[in-house]
């Protein structure tokens, strides 16, 4: 039979026209802003903490990767997708972060996929997930696909966590996951508590460190170098590549026979492409940078440090930064929309986060130091982020 032309075609996707002007009528309707090369916007919102992205080793290591081992990694890590590249990126991680050994994923997004579900799931019996409250959402979506049950514990809360896995009386495996440094606040979780809470119940202790790799710890080894659980036959990390070592990618880091589970059991990993070599490359010569040149850790977090004592001089309510994030508190959702854009008209790009990205209703922008801003750029930010504050009272 011909098809009926007279009649418009059934959109199937008609329902996300309302879906999308809920979000416009609640004012939180989100669009991309494409950057432009050479724009110049002070960047203050992204996650490039060292300045590594554009650093000429960096791009050059890339541009080398490619040429050698092409754009693409071409598969799997199973089967085409593991270079001698990969290889040795996983080696200098793991030492320099002080883990037995690492796993490369595509991004720190599938690494906290991997290692959430391949830590739970045991055979007869999936298991228990303590979640902090404030978890970042590749670790959320971790939980999600595990069969373990989630019990989402107060944030950097140990007495919670320690309650949670007394109550537990499954046979599987109980693992506790929580962000090092949370992404929007820039707080740091109470490791050392969680460590011991973990030890004493016997269970896994997951620590998802995006937020410290490059920033915490003797010359940026991480938060988990910084507490001493790095290495610990409990502990396991995941990190990303993307945010202080300005590539792109993702990895677990833990004892060698939990990497190697991961290897076989990690969906993430088994059915994901392998990192691109350029990438690989990139994040391998950044991480070689942090060791010859240790102190740019230290350089970020008195740069946050700084910002924030100064921001607070001004009267401005900020959370003493624990790593390279500094938020900054605004009255009102609206009240951080403008504040934002008045700062992007006067030159200066601010994470912006209010209610739902923020749960507990407080809206801020999120401030982000590099290591490589001058002082005088600072000293632009902070007057122009005072100049633009809404007014309070
Ligand atoms: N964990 C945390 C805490 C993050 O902030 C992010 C990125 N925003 C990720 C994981 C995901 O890392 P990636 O961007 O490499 O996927």
């Amino acid at each position: 039979m011909a098809p009926d032309t007279t009649r418009p075609p059934h959109d199937p996707f008609a329902w996300t026209a309302a879906a999308l002007d809920a979000h416009r009528s609640a004012g939180l309707l989100r669009t991309l802003t494409p950057r432009t090369a050479g724009s110049p916007l002070l960047d203050l919102a992204g996650n490039d903490y060292l300045g590594l992205s554009r650093h000429p080793a960096v791009t050059a290591a890339a541009a080398e990767a490619a040429r050698r081992w092409g754009a693409g990694s071409g598969g799997s890590r199973l089967v085409t997708g593991s270079t001698t590249l990969h290889a040795e990126l996983e080696a200098e991680l793991a030492d320099f972060c002080g883990f037995e050994a690492a796993l490369v994923l595509s991004s720190g997004y599938t690494a906290n996929l991997a290692a959430v579900t391949a830590l739970t799931n045991a055979p007869g019996d999936a298991g228990l997930l303590v979640s902090d409250a404030g978890n970042h959402a590749s670790l959320i979506d971790g939980c999600r696909l595990s069969r373990a049950r989630t019990a989402v514990a107060a944030h950097a809360d140990p007495d919670a966590v320690a309650k949670e896995l007394a109550a537990y009386t499954g046979r599987g495996p109980a693992l506790v996951v929580t962000d090092s440094v949370f992404s929007v606040d820039g707080d740091a979780a109470p490791l050392d508590a969680l460590a011991k809470v973990c030890a004493r119940a016997g269970a896994g202790l997951l620590v998802d460190d995006a937020h410290g790799l490059g920033v915490l710890g003797e010359g940026g080894r991480g938060a988990l170098y910084a507490t001493g659980l790095a290495g610990r036959p409990g502990t396991v990390a995941t990190v990303t590549l993307s945010k202080a070592l300005g590539s792109q990618g993702g990895a677990v880091l833990g004892p060698a026979r939990v990497i190697a589970h991961l290897v076989n059991t990690a969906r993430t990993f088994i059915f994901d492409t392998g990192l691109a070599p350029a990438a690989t490359g990139a994040a391998l010569a950044a991480l070689r940078l942090l060791r010859r040149e240790p102190g740019r850790a230290a350089r970020t977090r008195a740069l946050a440090a700084g910002l924030h004592a100064r921001l607070t001089a001004a009267g401005l309510e900020a959370a003493r930064p624990d790593a390279a994030v500094v938020s900054v508190r605004a009255p009102s959702p609206h009240a951080a929309v403008d504040w934002a854009a008045a700062l992007r008209a006067a030159g200066v790009h601010a994470g912006c986060f209010r209610p739902p990205s923020v749960p507990d209703g407080v809206s801020r922008l999120r401030l982000t130091v590099r290591g490589d801003l001058t002082e005088a750029e600072i000293d632009r930010a902070v007057a122009l982020v005072v100049a633009t504050a809404p007014h309070r009272g």
